[in-house]
């Protein structure tokens, strides 16, 4: 997801968002029911920037019957139709560009030209890529004697987190608008200034009132009361497996349906015969980008024991050229620093050895939630910091034996969600791809495509996002006898 987006610089300083006192729903922005309000910080400076409404269950309640009311009518528009008003939001995204780079790049302390190329620039052409699926999309179909409808599974409840703020709310709701389905979402509480402003984008597009609705807030209060709430029939979650597991549970008690964009502690395979260089390169960028914060991050990196001391030197090498507060932005929050520091100190207990960065606060950076890029080298497959999902830049690189070795450890965690193969050759980068237990793979370098399905094997979650298949999630089928 890192090398997604294009890669233009940004032109203009836009203005950051600085939020709006209201929460969005049947089409007006109004004030929550109470008076609480959820602070933004930004994680560069550890100020205040902006003030949200932490919504509660009765503003929940309100955003769902505004959603469920737009429904009909939104159903039964034409596809071609919903195509346009999704045209229409991706022109004004791109308009809106150096506004929504500046506003994540405050939220979320993302370096502006990373703010800029990825979290605006990839959502835009994510939303267009839904604009086209709507158009293009058979709804319908025959299968013998039937005739198949595709129809939109109802109200959708999406709850996104705040790794990349937009990214993932426009992955949940361009599908489900294409689709036919009306929307309530819960963005995260670190990053909802900008959902706010794409709230107002979809309302200038001509979406309807009540097809789009937001309620700001914490989760297991907003949240939960979402994915509780009768009126919804989906609920579209990614975030941390812990929380998507209650999510899942509930979701399946109350028979709707779930889709899970969870955790990952991906694998990239570097095989023997690879361009070494290239592929330790780009694994730690790949590590690096949005300071560790990507679920599909290639955290583990698995080099034959012949070069793995090259690897280390060369992971080392390039590790050194990410200064914090520069090439490498803050972590969200103090909380999630405290846990990346914790984490590169039990890798050093469990017998890892750090080769660049460490769990110290960087030099001359008194304020921010910066982190060191730290590279671990001898970590041991089986250890804490190979199997559990750090949401840092922390790179582990384990030695294997053989390609079976390789393999075993590849496949050896909870999760599935994506990886990298670098092989002498792309056919035998395949065939190993292809014994991996896990949703997306890489081939020597192959970029993130915004129309691939993303999502994960075993505990990394259920479901795909993006392209087709992305939209697939928010249809249900009806089949006509003749
Ligand atoms: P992260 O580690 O990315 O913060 P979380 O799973 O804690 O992941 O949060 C992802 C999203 O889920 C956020 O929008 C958060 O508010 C929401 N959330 C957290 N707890 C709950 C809950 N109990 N019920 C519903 N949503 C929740």
């Amino acid at each position: 997801m890192a090398d997604g987006g294009k890669q233009q610089e940004p032109e203009q300083s836009g203005r950051v968002h600085q939020g709006r006192d209201a929460v969005f729903i049947g089409g007006e922005w109004r004030p929550a029911v109470g008076a609480e309000r959820v602070d933004v910080l930004d994680p560069a400076t550890e100020q205040v920037i902006g003030h949200v409404p932490a919504a509660g269950a009765q503003d929940v309640d309100a955003a769902v019957r505004a959603a469920r009311e737009a429904l009909p009518a939104w159903s039964a528009t034409a596809p071609g139709r919903r195509a346009a008003v999704l045209a229409a939001a991706r022109d004004l995204m791109a308009a809106r560009r150096a506004d929504i780079a500046a506003t994540v790049a405050g939220e979320l302390g993302a370096p502006l030209p990373f703010a800029t190329a990825v979290h605006t620039d990839m959502p835009t052409a994510v939303m267009g890529t839904f604009a086209d699926l709507a158009a293009e999309h058979p709804f319908e179909e025959t299968v013998g004697t039937s005739r198949v409808f595709q129809e939109p599974v109802g109200v959708v409840g999406a709850i996104t987190p705040w790794n990349y703020p937009l990214h993932q709310i426009v992955a949940k709701v361009a599908p489900a608008l294409a689709a036919g389905c009306t929307v309530v979402l819960k963005p995260a509480e670190d990053t909802p200034l900008v959902a706010q402003l794409f709230a107002g984008i979809l309302a200038e597009a001509g979406l309807p009132a009540g097809v789009f609705n937001l309620v700001t807030g914490f989760g297991p209060v907003a949240g939960q009361a979402l994915v509780e709430h009768p009126g919804v029939d989906m609920v579209s979650f990614t975030g941390s497996t812990a929380v998507g597991r209650a999510i899942g549970a509930a979701a399946g008690g109350a028979v709707k349906r779930v889709a899970l964009e969870l955790g990952g502690k991906s694998a990239n395979v570097i095989l023997p015969g690879a361009d070494l260089a290239r592929a330790v390169n780009v694994g730690v960028a790949n590590v690096f980008a949005n300071s560790g914060q990507t679920c599909s991050a290639w955290t583990r990196m698995l080099v034959d024991a012949e070069r793995y001391e090259e690897a280390v030197e060369l992971a080392a090498a390039a590790a050194a050229k990410y200064r914090p507060g520069e090439r490498l932005g803050p972590v969200v929050n103090a909380k999630q620093r405290e846990r990346v520091r914790g984490y590169i100190r039990k890798g050093v207990e469990e017998g890892a050895r750090i080769v660049a960065g460490g769990p110290e606060a960087p030099e001359a950076l008194p304020t921010g939630y910066y982190v060191q890029g730290t590279v671990l080298a001898d970590v041991a497959p089986e250890s804490t910091v190979a199997q559990e999902e750090i949401f840092g830049p922390v790179l582990a690189l384990i030695r294997y034996q053989d390609e079976e070795d390789a393999l075993r450890i590849a496949n050896g965690t909870v999760y599935g969600l994506a990886g990298a193969v670098w092989g002498p050759d792309d056919e035998t980068a395949v065939a190993f791809a292809r014994r991996m237990d896990t949703g997306q793979v890489d081939i020597n370098g192959g970029r993130f495509n915004v129309r691939a399905p993303f999502g994960g094997y075993k505990q990394s979650g259920v479901g795909r996002e993006l392209g087709a298949h992305g939209l697939a999630e928010y249809l249900q089928t009806k089949s006509l006898q003749f």
